[in-house]
């Protein structure tokens, strides 16, 4: 087992999917619920399953929650469970907390108590979006609502140019991170690298710059 915990608090869609997939890579999840058929069933995907109430201080306490790396909040539809949940485990030192919210409203009080918060199905359709209005897009990491690492194709006009004469960095105002080019990569590229047909590209910045220079053609 590689040595980050982690534990899934609400085992619905979310903390499912989220579970099923840390465990594919290696990783010891617990999962946490208060309906016991749904431990029941956690037990076939998680290293471990238990069955508690999430805004019950002591029984979070005695299993050792603070000593998980991190710590998913994935109660959605209870949004004042949800809330309490994330109190606790902030009260209790956990180290990160991640919180899934319902709705604008939630997510700010999940913020406001320590939580970094998820909006999955908004941040899903914006991907969606995104990647549908352009062929270029391929996968995007949002760092905060202004900044972004987007995976795209390089465009066209880039090819036979290096990343100085293109002015990714003075015109574009983002900086390349890395360049796919077929089943290689080029970690952080100096500014002689050139650009060929088809590479991709990992770039850093803000949204609005980002937007641009997908737009490019
Ligand atoms: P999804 O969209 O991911 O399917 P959801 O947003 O609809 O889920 P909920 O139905 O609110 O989420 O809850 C997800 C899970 O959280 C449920 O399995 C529920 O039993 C569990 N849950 C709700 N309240 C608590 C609590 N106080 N302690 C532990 N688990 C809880």
């Amino acid at each position: 087992m590689k040595d980050k915990q982690f534990a899934v608090i609400g085992l619905g869609r979310f903390g499912t999917s989220l579970i099923s997939e840390l465990s594919r890579m290696g990783y010891d999840v617990l999962a946490i619920d208060n309906d016991e058929n749904t431990v029941n069933a956690a037990i076939e995907i998680a290293a471990h399953a238990v069955q508690m109430d999430a805004t019950d201080e002591q029984a979070l306490k005695s299993i050792g929650i603070r000593n998980f790396d991190v710590v998913v909040v994935s109660i959605g539809e209870h949004i004042q469970a949800s809330i309490m949940t994330t109190l606790i485990l902030n009260e209790l030192g956990v180290k990160k907390v991640v919180a899934k919210a319902q709705n604008t409203m939630h997510g700010k009080v999940l913020e406001r108590i320590g939580a970094r918060v998820i909006y999955p199905e908004r941040d899903m359709a914006v991907k969606l979006a995104r990647s549908m209005v352009s062929n270029n897009i391929l996968d995007q990491i949002e760092l905060s609502p202004d900044y972004s690492i987007m995976e795209m194709m390089a465009p066209n006009s880039f090819a036979g140019k290096s990343l100085v004469d293109i002015g990714v960095r003075n015109k574009l105002g983002v900086t390349v991170l890395a360049v796919r080019r077929g089943g290689d990569i080029i970690v952080a590229p100096t500014a002689a690298q050139l650009i060929n047909e088809g590479d991709v590209l990992v770039a850093l910045g803000k949204n609005e710059k980002l937007q641009r220079l997908i737009e490019l053609e």
